[in-house]
């Protein structure tokens, strides 16, 4: 068996379309990139949805009756936000599939857009059509996802600093959530007011009050 310290990162390229979202997400002067928490948290809830609804199925998959959470935890010191839940969680192969292609429809639609749009009209797309997780990278330049599909022993963590490709490795157990997914934004100089904790709770409010998942947020510093 091999040991964790044994274990060597994987580097993957993205989809060429990934890239070009990617590099258009990284050098976006869209002004409103409070956008991304309101995309991390949907993707919490999600997951915590899918979790609820699989174990109507699959009871195993959550025995433990933790109640559905999403946890955002702020680090002004580190300059990172985190956003974790309790949800399904995903495989290795699922993060390959889900945060390296191009698989939702509205992301295929947003990238349509653009190629139609004119310069001055692109930013604006990326509200209108909300571009998900890799709306991350408008204000972090490294993403970390670390997760543990439910019922699945084994941990992953995938990241990236958005340029075309992106690492895989298994970790070890005690760094990763029991179930469910962990995201952390490593903030860009000047995103650094996404550890202000009055800032991220009125972003929450704002954008994410009908989320049916509770959310609580918390002040490393605090
Ligand atoms: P969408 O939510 O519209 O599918 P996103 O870009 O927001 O698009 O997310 C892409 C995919 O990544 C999701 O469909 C899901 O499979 C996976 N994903 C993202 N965040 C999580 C999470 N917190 N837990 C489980 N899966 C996730
Ligand atoms: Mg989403």
């Amino acid at each position: 068996m091999t040991t964790v310290e044994e274990r060597q990162p994987e580097q993957h390229a993205f989809e060429a379309d990934v890239s070009r979202l990617l590099h258009m997400m990284v050098h976006s002067v869209y002004s409103d990139k409070d956008v991304f928490l309101r995309e991390l948290i949907s993707n919490a809830a999600d997951a915590c949805e899918k979790l609820r609804y699989d174990s109507i199925s699959q009871p195993g998959l959550s025995t433990d009756g933790i109640p559905p959470g999403i946890l955002v935890t702020l680090n002004e010191e580190a300059r990172t936000l985190v956003v974790e839940d309790n949800g399904i969680g995903m495989t290795r192969n699922e993060m390959i599939d889900a945060l390296g292609t191009i698989a939702r429809s509205g992301t295929k639609a947003f990238m349509e857009r653009l190629d139609a749009a004119k310069a001055g009209e692109k930013a604006e797309l990326i509200g209108q059509f909300g571009v998900g997780f890799y709306s991350s990278f408008m204000v972090a330049d490294k993403v970390d996802v670390i997760s543990r599909r439910a019922g699945q022993e084994e941990a992953w963590k995938w990241s990236s600093d958005g340029k075309g490709s992106y690492d895989i490795v298994a970790i070890d157990s005690v760094e990763a959530p029991t179930r469910g997914t962990r995201v952390v934004l490593h903030l860009m100089e000047d995103a650094k007011r996404y550890t202000d904790k009055w800032t991220v709770e009125k972003i929450i409010r704002d954008q994410s009050g009908h989320v049916p998942v509770p959310i609580r947020l918390v002040d490393k510093e605090a």
